[in-house]
């Protein structure tokens, strides 16, 4: 009896939520569109403390549910001020987190369809789709035959996964069997400027971040394939196993690009495994101008760009390359008796292909916006941010007081304020008072790093809705603050 009305009243109440849920639906998506319109009425970067959200949200949960209207209403009084806006055409931080309308409709559909693809059985779409948009980015891009994609959840997860394979590789598959303390202690090595995400896969990897050499680079921040050649060869004489190489294409700090030609031919030479970090700059292999960036692709063994950064696509998507699947699917895979299916072996089963076991619907996003798009207006895009960024280097230069310190790679460049009479120190915070007063102030957002320990404000353009305008005016932006602080410090 009871049993029943349950039943009978959930039915009902499903009813109910699907006509609720289709008109809260279209509501939202016209706050949506709305918001993308007008999404320069917000500062950049949230004006707000830490701890402010949180002191302003129940601390307890709700015993009744509570209608989407009031829910709807908090989210937009109380969170939407602590958003930082990454879909604002004056954000130049960090790199681009871009999202797009195709993308967005697509994750929809994701979030509707809510399948959970581990295996080719449990979405034989979902699986055959990302083996062929993955195929698409390949070509796109430049990358030979001989590829296999898979749709990681970020680049650190495909890094992570590639310094797996090379540490089985390099000990002969016995670390997952036997565990680290039977194997002789292997090295890795990336360059000085190489994303942290490396240091992390070695360390979860159980490798010991001692065991990463940070590899010097040339005057143009680029790993210098000589170092790399002679590091090899000490750790080799010293008994140490060397197991594999993460080149960079686009560092984060300046935007680095690490020769693959020649750390390609001492990875053959050594029996090294070869990951290509091209998590930002991936994207603007797009362009045939830009592909002397893998010259030398036919030594790579692995390779991840973020769709998720420089290419429409909403967080996250990570497409992550393999020559060698086998041996990813050797180093990732467990067949326990209630994951098996009828076709287990004869199809891809991404579960092997990854850490985690259960997939997202990820590839229907980056397919919605390929064919949305279409390669051109996706490369126009790219080739329109890397101009634009050429254009401030140019207006960087004209000012007396201000220097260019690292010069465009692609669509980023590093600066800083230099006002006459002031030494490196305090330079230093100087521009950091300059980022801070430029990111409270709210008009554009934009991050640091250190060049050869020197303080400098990177500018980086990859945001869709960006025009040569906004460049411009947040140029005017930054001349108007600098001069505008005190010099005294
Ligand atoms: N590699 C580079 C060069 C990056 O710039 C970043 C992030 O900005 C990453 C890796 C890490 O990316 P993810 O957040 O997808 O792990």
């Amino acid at each position: 009896m009871v049993t029943k009305v349950g039943i009978g009243h959930q039915r009902s109440g499903n009813a109910m939520e699907l006509d609720e849920f289709r008109r809260h639906g279209h509501t939202l998506v016209d706050w949506m569109a709305d918001y993308l319109a007008a999404v320069e009425r917000h500062p950049v970067r949230a004006k707000v403390r830490p701890g402010e959200i949180a002191a302003r949200l129940p601390a307890a949960p709700p015993e009744a549910g509570e209608p989407l209207e009031r829910i709807f209403e908090d989210f937009e009084r109380i969170l939407l001020p602590g958003m930082t806006h990454w879909q604002h055409p004056s954000f130049f931080a960090y790199f681009p987190g871009n999202s797009s309308p195709p993308s967005v409709l697509a994750e929809m559909l994701t979030a509707t369809l809510g399948a959970q693809c581990m295996l080719w059985q449990t979405s034989p779409a979902a699986t055959e789709l990302e083996t062929v948009t993955l195929d698409w980015l390949r070509q796109m891009i430049g990358l030979p035959e001989g590829f296999a994609g898979v749709i990681q959840d970020s680049a650190s997860s495909a890094t992570l996964c590639a310094i797996l394979v090379a540490r089985e590789r390099a000990t002969e598959w016995q670390a997952n069997e036997a565990g680290l303390g039977a194997c002789l202690p292997l090295t890795f090595y990336a360059s000085e400027e190489a994303h942290s995400s490396s240091e992390k896969a070695v360390k979860i990897a159980g490798l010991g971040r001692g065991n990463l050499r940070l590899i010097p680079t040339d005057a143009d921040f680029a790993m210098r394939p000589d170092a790399l050649d002679a590091a090899v060869r000490a750790d080799r004489a010293a008994g140490r196993v060397p197991a594999g190489v993460v080149a960079s294409l686009g560092a984060t700090g300046v935007g680095a690009v690490d020769p693959l030609r020649p750390i390609g031919a001492i990875c053959r030479e050594h029996g090294l495994y070869l990951h290509v970090d091209a998590a930002w700059a991936g994207s603007a292999l797009l362009l045939e101008e830009q592909r002397w960036m893998i010259e030398g692709a036919e030594h790579i063994d692995s390779f991840v760009l973020n769709p998720h950064k420089w290419l429409l696509t909403n967080f996250d998507c990570s497409a992550h390359f393999v020559r060698d699947p086998a041996a990813l699917v050797r180093t990732l895979s467990i067949l326990p008796p209630f994951l098996q299916s009828r076709e287990t072996g004869e199809v891809i089963d991404y579960r092997d292909w990854s850490i985690p076991l259960g997939r997202r619907f990820r590839a229907l996003k980056l397919w919605f916006v390929i064919r949305s798009y279409g390669v051109e207006r996706l490369k126009a895009m790219l080739r329109d941010h890397i101009a634009w960024i050429a254009e401030l280097a140019g207006m960087i230069g004209a000012e007396a007081d201000f220097e260019l310190v690292t010069p465009p790679k692609l669509a980023l460049l590093t600066f800083r304020y230099r006002p006459r009479g002031l030494d490196d120190e305090a330079l230093d915070r100087l521009n950091e008072r300059l980022l801070h007063a430029l990111n409270d102030d709210g008009r554009i957002y934009l991050t640091q790093t250190r060049v050869r320990g020197r303080y400098v404000i990177r500018f980086a353009i990859g945001q869709l809705y960006t025009t040569r305008e906004h460049v411009a005016r947040a140029w005017q932006v930054i001349t108007e603050s600098a001069r505008g602080l005190s010099v005294a410090t």
